[in-house]
């Protein structure tokens, strides 16, 4: 199994109903290394940066007003698999359709609002970590 980087956000919900505690160690438990973190409250110029490439999604401008809505936990996760590993911790989109035990079914209620975010492939998680973190920020251990 390779040793992956991927960028994980806590977006504005998670942060709201005071859960990074729980969601990082649901990591740790999975054997995701947080190896960066950092808290702020996303410019809207950062929001559609991020999600630039849902710009022309019916669902732009209403996820860039929820993502700058309050602060957000973004943080980098090393382990194996990191990528994969991340959105099965994290479950389906839409809450409705998550598996049980996820992220997502235990803490989101609608597809929006959906208290998390993870890289969906080794390219994305590059470009996203680079978005957040300089590499002397990241501390691979
Ligand atoms: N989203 C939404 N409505 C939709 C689909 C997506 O509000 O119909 C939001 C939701 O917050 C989602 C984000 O846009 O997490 C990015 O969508 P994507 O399809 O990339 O889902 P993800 O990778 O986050 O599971």
């Amino acid at each position: 199994m390779a040793v992956e980087r991927t960028l994980s956000i806590i977006k504005p919900d998670g942060v709201e109903k005071n859960i990074i505690g729980e969601v990082y160690s649901r990591f740790e438990k999975a054997g995701l290394k947080v190896v960066a973190a950092r808290m702020l409250h996303l410019s809207q110029e950062q929001a559609e940066g991020f999600y630039a490439v849902h710009s022309e999604r019916p669902f732009f401008n209403d996820l860039v007003k929820f993502m700058t809505s309050g602060p957000v936990m973004v943080q980098v996760l090393e382990g194996d698999n990191a990528i994969a590993r991340n959105r099965e911790l994290m479950g389906a989109t839409n809450p409705a359709e998550a598996e049980p035990g996820t992220i997502r079914a235990d803490f989101a209620q609608t597809i929006d609002a959906n208290v998390v975010h993870g890289s969906d492939g080794a390219d994305t998680a590059r470009t996203e970590i680079d978005f957040f973190f300089k590499p002397e920020e990241i501390h691979s251990r």
